[in-house]
């Protein structure tokens, strides 16, 4: 019998974590041939070690707890997995984390179908014209090398997913030994105008929003409950501002042309005009002076034009809300104004985050709000923080044939760069692709070698959270369990293989990834704190903990917003031809479409449609009567670079002159789960970036809609239809008149 206090010993057991991996490994081929037991594969040996000779922390049934880090988002959530016979079973929050407390979301619950997922990549692949012939870690690496044989710097280029810690480290390093310079760091949805405005308002790129603090919440578009920066994070600080501060429950507002799941949940919710978000910024400025509070005279003048009535006919927000917002800003304070992706993702998104971040200051919320955030103190391990602009300077090189050798890792650019870029196009160009790759998603499918990657719950490495939540912190992550699959490698061991190959006598030492930051990390032992505590205490502390925190460098925190060069364009005008504005919708599941081949993601209902398995276009009910279309309508989409089709959904939280498609489905590879699924928004995004970053301005396409004459069952959690993709009944031989769809149930 177990008592609970074998089980606390067998969760802090202070045992090897290598012995552990060796004597748990449990490989999915051997599951077949021992039906029970454990294998250890070792040098190309496999060895099966029946539980009856288990070492003596091994109980059958009884689970060991691991902590690590989540690596579904950038958010950095530490995490503790269970781990039952060798199998990891069940992610959860990890208690002593100040990001997550506990918590995880539900993309990061998915984890370990990434994890077990039956589409990975297994083995190195070398293209052989359309097909991939299977060859061995040394044939690659022997390939790579003679690509590189006689290519200077200047013609390899790197493109990577955002990343930190001692992967970013050994990745600039390795960089650095070919002499190349060209490491891109592309994230397709990524805070990046928001980082820009944050710097030049409060002097650092990301401070601390403390929405526990604040009695009334002004989101302008930021989806903090859903998918912004840490949702983990913001959602357990909103439950505590819903609690109240000083006996005030907190008061939510949000501002936006499609409702978030944060709109959702907001007391007010605010429909405005597509890109007039820092119109209503500062006309809200603007009514403050004029109910007493003091502006500066920069501030009076920049708002002078933004009265009321013409703040209301551009926006429109009608008066009275503007007056009652006016009124509660007043009336709570401290507040809180947040300036969220939709705000940003327009050719002047810079121009309305500094509106946005001007308000703070107007209300005095920064210092009290809005505070200084703390970094780690090793500036080679502070994340190198993606972006859409490095993916354009990226593209016009590959476009002009620079590069003879293309690496890419963690991120899948074929699929979410912008139809009007043509990148698949340009990606042609480069000599010799290397994908580092878990699937075969659509960029890896155009490498001409592609690497397996071990999952993230069987790897080693650290992270650095962009958003530090308290003080500072470095992220531990350790396997979980022993490789699923034999010939998959940790990007880290890939990496100081390559770096071995130019500088061999530098990295020696280190006979693998883990002996390199076990060593990295004893190096810097003392500026962690622990200069007192000996090499093995140390460790056993940092794995058996997941997190190493940190007092952290503080960082600058100034409240000089200015209103210095704030140009805010008038409304867009009507377009005549495309007479709709695209709002690509990230959604807290699916994100960028990454991890759209966890089917658990598939299948969870939209939090606001309940829509599962496939893609839709959100339309206004009104507009929709305009135009004769019902639920199920499949629509055609089209804007200047290109058209998709998808089923109407009728609903309010949008603005009418608006239409919305999720991100994350419509994927052409990524294997079974992600495949054929709904439709790609960004095959059609227009080519317009924001004038002041260059960023991207996601939500600049304009779009027309059509009938095609199809309609169908939109499969979701609610309603008569139900939530199965069986359950669907394509309408193909008859016209939109003739559907009857009660029919089709
Ligand atoms: S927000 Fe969710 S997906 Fe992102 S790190 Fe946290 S738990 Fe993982």
């Amino acid at each position: 019998m177990i008592d609970s206090s074998s089980i606390k010993q067998l969760a802090g057991h202070p045992f090897d974590r290598r012995d552990f991996l060796k004597v748990l490994g449990w490989s999915g081929a051997a599951v077949a041939l021992s039906g029970c037991g454990n294998t250890s594969i070792e040098n190309g040996k496999e060895t099966v070690v029946s539980y009856v000779e288990a070492a003596d922390y091994v109980i059958p049934g009884v689970a060991v707890y691991y902590n690590s880090t989540c690596a579904q988002c950038d958010a950095g959530c530490n995490i503790n997995g269970r781990v039952r016979e060798g199998r990891v079973l069940k992610l959860e929050g990890n208690a002593a984390s100040a990001i997550n407390r506990g918590k995880m979301c539900g993309l990061g619950q998915a984890g370990v179908q990434h994890h077990y997922n039956p589409d990975r990549v297994r083995e190195p692949l070398l293209r052989k014209g359309d097909k991939g012939e299977t060859i061995s870690w040394d044939k690659a690496y022997a390939l790579i090398a003679e690509k590189l044989n006689g290519v200077s710097g200047e013609q390899v280029a790197f493109l990577s997913g955002a990343v930190s810690g001692h992967l970013k480290v050994l990745l600039g390093n390795y960089l650095e030994s070919l002499g190349s310079k060209n490491l891109y760091v592309y994230e397709a949805v990524a805070p990046a105008v928001q980082r820009a405005a944050n710097k030049k308002a409060y002097g650092t790129e990301m401070p601390r929003f403390n929405i526990n603090k604040a009695k009334v919440v002004l989101s302008f578009g930021a989806d903090f409950l859903g998918s912004w920066v840490s949702p983990v994070h913001f959602s357990q600080q909103y439950a505590q501002f819903r609690k109240g501060v000083d006996g005030q429950r907190g008061v939510l507002v949000q501002v936006e042309s499609k409702m978030t799941l944060t709109g959702a949940n907001a007391d007010r919710w605010l429909v405005v005009r597509p890109g007039t978000e820092g119109i209503l910024a500062l006309g809200i400025i603007n009514a403050l002076g004029a109910s007493g509070v003091t502006l500066s005279g920069d501030v009076a003048a920049a708002v002078q034009g933004y009265d009321k009535a013409r703040v209301s006919n551009d926006t429109g927000v009608s008066v009275e809300h503007l007056d009652k917002l006016v009124a509660l800003l007043k009336e709570r304070t401290p507040s809180l104004v947040l300036a969220g992706s939709a705000a940003e993702g327009y050719a002047h998104g810079s121009q309305n985050a500094a509106a946005i971040n001007l308000l703070n200051q107007v209300l005095g919320n920064v210092g009290k709000t809005i505070e200084a955030s703390a970094s780690v103190p090793f500036p080679q391990m502070i994340p190198a923080k993606g972006n859409t602009a490095a993916l354009k300077t990226l593209n016009d090189d590959l476009a002009a044939g620079k590069y003879k050798v293309l690496f890419t890792y963690a991120t899948n650019p074929v699929f979410t760069a912008p139809g009007s870029m043509k990148f698949k196009a340009n990606l042609d160009k480069a000599g010799f692709k290397v994908a580092f790759a878990h699937y075969l998603d659509e960029t890896a499918l155009e490498a001409d070698l592609v690497l397996p990657l071990d999952s993230a719950l069987e790897d080693w490495g650290t992270q650095v959270p962009e958003y530090m939540a308290e003080g500072a912190q470095i992220n531990i992550q350790q396997p979980l369990m022993e490789k699923l699959h034999a010939n998959t490698q940790g990007m880290g061991d890939i990496l100081l293989t390559l770096v071995k190959q130019r500088e061999a006598d530098k990295y020696k030492d280190f006979a693998d990834y883990y002996g390199y930051l076990r060593g990295s990390l004893l190096t810097i032992k003392g500026a962690l704190g622990s200069g007192g505590t000996d090499d093995d205490t140390f460790w056993d502390e940092t794995l058996t903990s997941g997190i190493i925190k940190l007092a952290g460098s503080a960082e600058q925190l100034s409240g000089n917003a200015s209103a210095a060069g704030l140009q805010l364009p008038a409304a867009a005008a009507a377009d005549a031809q495309y007479s709709f504005h695209l709002i690509p919708s990230v959604t807290a599941y699916l994100r960028d479409g990454r991890h759209t081949n966890q089917p658990w993601l598939q299948e969870s209902p939209d939090p606001l449609t309940t829509i599962v398995w496939d893609s839709w276009v959100e339309i206004h009910p009104k507009k929709a009567a305009e135009l004769g279309i019902v639920e199920g309508d499949v629509l055609e989409v089209s804007s200047r670079t290109g058209s998709i089709r998808a089923q109407a959904y009728l609903f309010p939280g949008i603005h009418p002159d608006a239409i919305s498609i999720p991100l994350g489905r419509g994927h052409e590879a990524l294997g079974r789960y992600a495949k054929g699924y709904g439709v790609n928004p960004f095959q059609i995004l227009d080519a317009v970036f924001d004038q002041e970053t260059g960023e991207l301005a996601l939500h600049e396409t304009r779009v027309k809609i059509s009938k095609v004459g199809q309609r169908i069952i939109v499969v979701k959690d609610e309603g008569a239809a139900g939530g199965k993709p069986e359950q669907r009944r394509i309408a193909l031989s008859k016209s939109t008149d003739q559907v009857k769809l009660s029919e089709e149930v």
